[in-house]
């Protein structure tokens, strides 16, 4: 059995407390074993980040980004390893594992303008002969915490702007398809960053919580679900911490009267059941707008979720992939039932769904629920699977009334003719992200990402102008010579000019 190890000083190690099979989720098998870090391990990892700092930091930031160039070049050119390792464990279809890198790429291109991003402001004779100017400074070692839906993408919002800053990073990947997060890490060295600057550690909580507590660790970026983004900064900013931790998500579609149907079907479909729903920026709630609306909406959608195709990851054909877990998948279908239970109208059910040659994978098939409302626990809660649930409202005000109250504000979209409605709507939506005939609204590089509500706990969001912010911390210098032999006198007060 293939080990998964650690990323300890440029070489991979295989230190363990345990072990932790890693399946493939499409045949059910275990094809990959991971190793638990033992405390000293991470304890190692710090220490060797820690070591590496002062060098990496006094670099010049423009050969910090000349070690992403070469980064992104060596991404691009083993696309095709990564999105294997990415199908393997996580079950994504390839084409969609091709976008989530290309997306993780575009955050290397960000990080190449280091040498830009990181300038300074300066300000001369702030007094007489006084020059001041403002510095972003590296923090020291950070940590990042990711998710299993995108071992890619989710590392590279991290640590290409973490190491250009002049930071060194510890990435704590998912356990579950830790892999393609490790492979790309690898990479790092082949493109020139020294040993020590970028670690990776395995394992769960108990290598989350020894890096949470350890003293050398400045700040944190967490990605994953709300409760434990909710622990995660509540622990770090206890422990002194600079931490972002981005949460789950309830993402919503209001489909209003005047909506090209066509186009909210087809961009719904995408959006909703791509990844099999395991997105962040899934959409997986339609709010219509009028039973007009609902009724053209749902007889458009029906036949084809129907005829989505659900299989294996090197299958282009398929439309989506397995659930990342036995486990994850007997949850969706749970929330299904429930669902039915309280009286919504499942159209098109996916829970009895084969696949041809792999029956024992964790596959759910795309479903569709009509008349969902707002107490039903499938409404309230993330599902991270592929249902699209519909829930009727009468006017605009009732549907963005809905999408305010739900307690997470990641994102969200409307589909409408009417550019005073949408306008309106993006003002006032009480979420993070928003998309006007746009399903997926996730920023693009050189832009922050975050939601609002339990979708995100601190300030910052991910990448873009927000990470340089997070990854430094600001430094003013106010700066005299004074000329030979003018002295001034002492002074007691407070100096003006
Ligand atoms: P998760 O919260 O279970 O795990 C995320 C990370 O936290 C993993 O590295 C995991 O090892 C670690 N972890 C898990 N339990 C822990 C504990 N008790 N203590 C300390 N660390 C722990 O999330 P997941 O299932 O891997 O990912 C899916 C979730 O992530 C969904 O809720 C999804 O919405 C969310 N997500 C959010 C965004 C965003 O940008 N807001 C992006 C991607 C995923």
């Amino acid at each position: 059995m293939e080990k998964v190890g650690h990323l300890i000083n440029g070489d991979v190690l295989f230190d363990q407390s345990g072990t932790q099979p890693i399946y493939n989720p499409a045949t059910g098998d275990v094809i990959r074993e991971l190793m638990l870090a033992p405390r000293d391990t991470v304890n190692e990892a710090v220490s060797v980040a820690k070591a590496a700092f002062p060098q990496w930091r006094n670099q010049p930031a423009i050969k910090r980004a000349r070690v992403m160039f070469e980064y992104k070049r060596l991404l691009e050119a083993n696309r095709e390893t990564i999105c294997q390792l990415i199908g393997q464990e996580h079950g994504k279809i390839y084409h969609d594992a091709m976008g989530e890198l290309q997306r993780g790429i575009e955050n290397v291109e960000y990080a190449c303008s280091a040498a830009e991003l990181l300038k300074g402001e300066y300000s001369k004779n702030v007094g007489q002969s006084i020059d001041s100017w403002s510095e972003h400074q590296p923090l020291g070692v950070v940590a990042g915490i990711t998710p299993f839906n995108f071992p890619a993408m989710v590392p590279l919002w991290m640590f290409p702007m973490a190491l250009v800053c002049g930071n060194c990073f510890i990435l704590k990947p998912s356990e579950r398809d830790p892999s393609a997060s490790l492979y790309i890490a690898q990479l790092l060295k082949e493109a020139g960053l020294p040993d020590g600057v970028m670690q990776v550690v395995q394992g769960g909580k108990e290598v989350v919580d020894t890096l949470l507590e350890h003293d050398d660790i400045e700040a944190f970026s967490f990605v994953g679900s709300t409760p434990i983004a909710r622990y995660i900064y509540g622990k770090a900013t206890e422990h002194g911490k600079r931490c972002q931790a981005l949460g789950g998500a309830k993402n919503h579609a209001i489909v209003m009267p005047d909506a090209d149907i066509d186009n909210a079907t087809s961009q719904l479909l995408g959006a909703a059941f791509g990844s099999s729903g395991e997105r962040c920026m899934a959409l997986s709630v339609a709010v219509t707008v009028g039973d007009d609306a609902a009724d053209a909406l749902i007889s458009s959608l029906t036949d084809k979720v129907a005829s989505l195709n659900v299989g294996a990851f090197d299958d282009d054909s398929n439309d989506f992939g397995p659930l990342i877990s036995r486990e994850h998948q007997l949850k969706v279908k749970g929330y299904i039932d429930s669902a039915e239970n309280d009286g919504a109208e499942v159209v098109v059910d996916g829970r009895q769904v084969s696949v041809d040659g792999y029956p024992e994978g964790f596959f759910v098939g795309a479903t569709l629920i009509d008349k969902v409302t707002t107490t039903m626990q499938s409404y309230q809660e993330e599902i991270f699977g592929p249902v699209l649930q519909i829930v009727r409202a009468k006017s605009m005000d009732e549907a963005m009334a809905i999408i305010d109250a739900h307690q997470y504000g990641n994102g969200t979209c409307i589909f409408t003719r009417d550019g005073e409605a949408a306008r309106y709507f993006s003002d006032h939506i009480r979420v993070g992200m928003v998309g006007i005939n746009v399903p997926l609204p996730v920023p693009v590089a050189y832009h922050s990402f975050g939601g609002w509500k339990q979708s995100l706990f601190g300030d910052l969001h991910a990448y873009g102008p927000d990470a340089m912010k997070f990854y430094t911390r600001r430094k003013t210098i106010t700066q005299r010579w004074p000329s030979a032999g003018v002295r001034e006198g002492t002074s007691f007060s407070m100096p003006t000019l």
